[in-house]
């Protein structure tokens, strides 16, 4: 049997020919597919605004600057998340750290987080920008968050690289209804990919001019925006200083036909998700939460190895499922654990939630294209591995 990663992407015949179709046309970047794809994003969210881009990455910083974090500013994220989520603040000179997460859905707590900020209004150091994470495709409490923003004055970036085709209060993820500013990636292993890429969605005007300024290097071409005298029609100025974040054509057409199959995706990780949850729950592990009422993508399904007569661990779980050619992964080391951040003076024991969670996941496989029986041997391979001991 070939290895089973823990995620991949799933690119049909209407994907290829379409992508050979924009390969054959004008345009390989910046022509008709940006806007078609940006334009499906805000139909598909119901976001008013929506600037496609080179990666998450590029977007998170891309959405730190148009809120206006700087040097003097503080941005606050969980630790369990993909170090961009953190690195996006540090790119704009600000201060980061951290609030632990809820042991049950390993999102940020919303509850630590309202302690953290009662905490830091008395020493006067809030945070200007908050970036919560909608952690395995499972949305954050944003309407608590939303209001604690409101209280605190901070703005919210939502991460939401693994989470669209999730809902939050029947609404899409991404609506922006609660956040300033939600990111999406397209990277293979998410739930739609365009090779490398990502999103910004917001309802914000203000934030929208400013991002899509800041994607191609802070040039515009608008007459109405020159600061100085037009010299003729060859004339473009650069207001601010940007970045080449763009996103191809290629990508985009390519996005924009794989948007079309979201929905199908997202259902049959609903149903392998039911299908492990059915399988493993004698098993002597922690299954990932979900809530009823809510829509996760299920990008990731965590579940945790509990030690076991101090015999089996997690690490010896992980080498035996990869010699029975199953990818598991581990989301995530804690960011504050990373040497860069480590550097700044976290120490281990800040975010114990996180870590306690950390030392014990495991990420199955889970993606579109998984079948019944490559799961199947997941499940008997973690039976195996579980009760050899
Ligand atoms: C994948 C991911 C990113 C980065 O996405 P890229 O498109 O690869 O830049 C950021 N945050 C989270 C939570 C992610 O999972």
């Amino acid at each position: 049997m070939s290895m089973i990663p823990y995620a991949r992407q799933y690119i049909d015949k209407e994907d290829r020919e379409i992508v050979s179709e924009v390969l054959n046309s004008d345009y390989l970047t910046t022509g008709p597919w940006v806007e078609r794809f940006e334009d499906a994003l805000c139909s598909y969210t119901g976001a008013q605004f929506s600037v496609a881009l080179s990666s998450a990455t590029a977007a998170l910083h891309i959405a730190c600057l148009s809120l206006g974090l700087g040097k003097d500013d503080v941005l606050w994220t969980t630790p369990n998340t993909f170090v961009a989520s953190a690195n996006c603040g540090l790119y704009c000179g600000a201060t980061v750290d951290f609030v632990d997460i809820d042991p049950v859905t390993y999102n940020m707590s919303t509850q630590a987080l309202a302690d953290k900020l009662a905490i830091a209004k008395a020493k006067r150091c809030l945070p200007k920008v908050l970036v919560v994470v909608d952690f395995a495709g499972q949305s954050c409490d944003l309407k608590a968050i939303k209001a604690l923003a409101i209280e605190y004055d901070f703005k919210i970036i939502e991460d939401a690289s693994h989470a669209i085709g999730g809902k939050y209060n029947s609404k899409p993820i991404g609506c922006c209804e609660f956040a300033d500013i939600t990111v999406f990636s397209f990277h293979p292993v998410k739930i739609i990919t365009t090779g490398e890429g990502g999103a910004l969605l917001t309802n914000s005007k203000e934030i929208y001019e400013k991002a899509k300024l800041l994607r191609t290097h802070g040039i515009t071409r608008d007459p109405d925006k020159f600061i100085l005298d037009n010299h003729g029609p060859w004339y473009y100025e650069q207001i601010d200083l940007g970045f080449n974040y763009r996103i191809t054509d290629i990508q985009c057409a390519l996005g924009y036909n794989q948007l079309k199959k979201i929905d199908s995706f997202v259902e049959r990780r609903q149903e392998l998700a039911s299908r492990y949850d059915l399988h493993l729950r004698d098993l002597p592990i922690v299954l990932p939460f979900r809530y009823e009422r809510q829509l996760s993508s299920l990008h990731l399904y965590p579940i945790l190895i509990e030690e076991h007569n101090g015999q089996v661990n997690r690490k010896q779980v992980f080498i035996e499922l990869k010699k029975r050619q199953i990818g598991v992964n581990v989301h995530y080391i804690p960011v504050h654990l990373q040497p860069v951040y480590r550097k700044m003076g976290f120490r281990e024991s800040d975010f114990p939630l996180s870590l306690q969670y950390y030392n014990k996941t495991i990420s199955l496989p889970m993606y579109y294209s998984l079948t019944n029986e490559q799961q199947d041997h997941v499940v008997n391979s973690l039976y195996e591995v579980l009760f050899s001991k």
